[in-house]
């Protein structure tokens, strides 16, 4: 089997003439945390979402294990679980009626979708089981969106941007999941604004205005630049692309 899971070739989206993502290369290794870096309207989730087949591509290649996979995006869609923070759940279901959805179009069984259920009861409190997602606090919202994902049991979880509008804490304990999940042996690709998120994933790309402008392991990119901390670097491959 290929080290990479998921290789993408001048990947593009164009809205009339607005480039949204600019004929971009990269892969995805099986079991790494990838990172997907960048400002506002740089691209993550119209990427996200053209390599899960959520949204049709102007031109490039999608390949999974080495397969051509353009045409067929439902072969991705099959292997892959999704979480965005903010479209991921349904805002007026409970999150009970979310896993009973979730799990019943992830076509699980009426006994699974139980033992979903009585799963789901053990990470949420029991007051909030009942009660609309809307209303719920982001890092509740978080965990069941998670949880949802993980129901048809993927390879490969999409996380877009899951930890946008939760506090340092919970962001901590959200990464801490990703961790376990990468030791069950699942590839994680996920997207954020957040520098200090970088440090945790086995690779980074940075996006902006639609193109790879850096990547690379996090450690090895610190070292060449010979400095501590992402955002130096981050301001500098931005600041050099925006003159460009
Ligand atoms: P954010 O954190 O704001 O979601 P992002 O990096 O995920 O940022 P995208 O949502 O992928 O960025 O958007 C990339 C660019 O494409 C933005 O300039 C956005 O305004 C534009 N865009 C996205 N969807 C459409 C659409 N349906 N029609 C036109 N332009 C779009």
């Amino acid at each position: 089997m290929s080290e990479n899971i998921i290789e993408v070739k001048g990947l593009t989206k164009k809205y009339g003439d607005f480039t949204a993502v600019n004929s971009i290369n990269f892969n995805i290794k099986r079991g790494e945390i990838l990172t997907l870096l960048g400002p506002n309207g740089a691209g993550k989730t119209t990427t996200i979402k053209m390599i899960t087949g959520l949204l049709k591509i102007s031109s490039g290649k999608i390949f999974l294990n080495g397969k051509d996979t353009t045409d067929t995006p439902d072969e991705i869609k099959k292997i892959s679980g999704y979480m965005s923070q903010k479209f991921s759940l349904y805002p007026l279901l409970t999150p009970l009626e979310n896993v009973e959805f979730f799990a019943g179009i992830s076509g699980l069984k009426s006994k699974e979708i139980k033992e979903k259920k009585s799963e789901l009861k053990k990470i949420v409190p029991e007051n909030l089981l009942k009660i609309k997602v809307e209303s719920l606090p982001p890092g509740v919202k978080q965990k069941i969106a998670l949880f949802s994902a993980l129901l048809s049991k993927p390879d490969i979880l999409f996380l877009d941007e899951p930890t946008s509008g939760v506090d340092p804490e919970v962001r901590r304990d959200f990464w801490f999941e990703i961790y376990e999940l990468k030791a069950t042996g699942k590839t994680i690709l996920v997207s954020t604004h957040n520098l200090d998120e970088v440090e945790f994933s086995d690779r980074v790309i940075i996006l902006h205005r639609g193109e790879i402008i850096l990547s690379g392991e996090p450690e090895k990119l610190l070292k060449e630049y010979n400095t501590n901390s992402f955002e130096g670097i981050f301001k500098e491959v931005i600041a050099e692309n925006e003159k460009a």
